[in-house]
């Protein structure tokens, strides 16, 4: 195949089973979103510009990932790199903050950065998220992170472990933006090439530094610059979360990619993944409605979930309990209603299908050992008789039932499989 007729660089074609995993891993999602009380919103995949440019100015994504395109009217529009913004917008401009609050909101659906291809990143990638709008309290930072952990142990993963900071708020951070930088100044010479920009732009990512991790051992902690309200939000979160069993811990260096964080960030990660070694994270971000024409105060708190991550991360353990297969095979000169029955059974409520290609009986088996768990025969003799030959395909036992009791014949297999 001729090199411009392949997917675009960095994408992938999701083919069974996988395609199965992401659908199961879907509803998982959902359904815990559900029984938290979050209902799914869908943002179009693509938004203005400046949605995303107003909420992330010295992010990497808004300046070197963006899929920006100007389109035949002259607008310009992003396909959206995150939910985020897509949702603050959507509360925003469909009045939401009119509706009693809180308001629990959810999202799922493709995302967009154009990342260097490495293993897992993807240039289209799927993410689930939940935001829940309205509320200041630590109440709802918890309820939010105690679905992002309901989610990780419905995939699989037991016990998953909360590393948690507070970034502080208008009043707090820029007493600590200024000591940090004071204190990053002094050893300037020493930064990777990325911290000398992000000295000027973002100080606070300094600490996310992958590469300079000796100097912020020794850099000032925003603990002791947090303002009251900010160290008692965070007091009374942790205690909320230990009260319901989870196990916390005080990340002093995480602050997380986006700059409209406030207060607070988290990051959930399971042991079995090493433990710095981060599933996904979110955060509080009170200013981010404001800031695309929302109300004064908005407060919000959520988190964003890499699908692609989630499922390498679980691997073998995400098994998806499909339904029994039936494949209908037939002897000679039974081609159609090998088809009818198929159809028939599907009517019922069974998963079943015949073969399309005029094989020989052996060739059928051969194929129901590859899709299916239970062959029914028909033709032949027994047809004659009024009766079928149904074989289990684990024992590879074998027999010959009424063709009226086909159907109770299936739906005892299956409840018992
Ligand atoms: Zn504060
Ligand atoms: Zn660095």
């Amino acid at each position: 195949m001729r090199a411009e007729f392949q997917k675009p660089r960095g994408t992938q074609d999701v083919l069974p089973p996988m395609s199965q995993k992401m659908e199961h891993m879907r509803r998982i999602a959902l359904d815990c979103a559900q029984r938290f009380g979050y209902f799914l919103v869908e943002t179009p995949v693509f938004e203005q510009t400046p949605v995303f440019l107003r909420v992330g100015e010295s992010t990497d994504i808004v300046q070197h990932e963006r899929y920006s395109f100007t389109d035949s009217g002259g607008v310009n529009l992003t396909l959206r790199p995150e939910g985020t913004a897509a949702v603050a917008r959507a509360y925003v401009e469909n009045g939401m903050y009119n509706q009693p609050q809180p308001v629990r909101m959810c999202y799922y659906g493709p995302m967009f950065r154009r990342e260097r291809p490495q293993a897992l990143r993807y240039r289209q990638h799927t993410q689930f998220g939940a935001e829940l709008y309205g509320s200041v309290l630590p109440e709802a930072d918890a309820e939010v992170i105690l679905l992002a952990c309901a989610v990780v142990e419905e995939v699989g993963l037991a016990d998953p472990v909360i590393r948690m900071n507070s970034i502080g708020c208008s009043i707090c951070r820029p007493r600590y933006r200024e000591a940090l930088i004071r204190y990053y100044n002094q050893r300037q010479g020493e930064l990777c090439q990325d911290c000398q920009s992000r000295l000027k732009s973002n100080p606070l990512r300094l600490l996310d530094c992958k590469i300079d991790v000796d100097i912020r051992e020794n850099a000032p902690d925003i603990e002791e610059f947090w303002c009251e309200d900010c160290s008692s939000h965070y007091k009374q979160l942790v205690d909320l979360l230990s009260s319901t069993g989870r196990t916390v811990v005080r990340d002093p260096f995480l602050v997380r990619g986006l700059d409209y964080y406030t207060r607070t960030v988290f990051e959930i990660s399971h042991p079995s993944m090493g433990s710095q070694a981060a599933l996904f994270g979110g955060g509080r971000y009170d200013g981010l409605a404001t800031t695309l024409d929302g109300p004064e105060s908005t407060p919000a708190v959520g988190f964003g979930m890499g699908i692609e991550r989630m499922l390498s991360a679980v691997e073998e353990k995400f098994t998806i309990s499909s339904q029994m297969r039936i494949y209908v095979a037939h002897l000679p000169g039974f081609e159609g209603r090998s088809l009818v029955l198929a159809e028939q059974l599907r009517r019922e409520g069974f998963a079943a299908e015949s073969d399309l290609l005029g094989r020989s009986l052996k060739a059928q088996l051969r194929d129901a050992g590859r899709r299916s768990q239970v062959v029914v025969i028909i033709g032949g003799q027994e047809w004659d008789k009024g009766e079928i030959s149904v074989k289990w395909l684990q024992d590879g036992v074998q027999t010959t039932i009424k063709r009226e009791q086909l159907g109770d014949w299936l739906r005892e297999k299956r409840e018992n499989s």
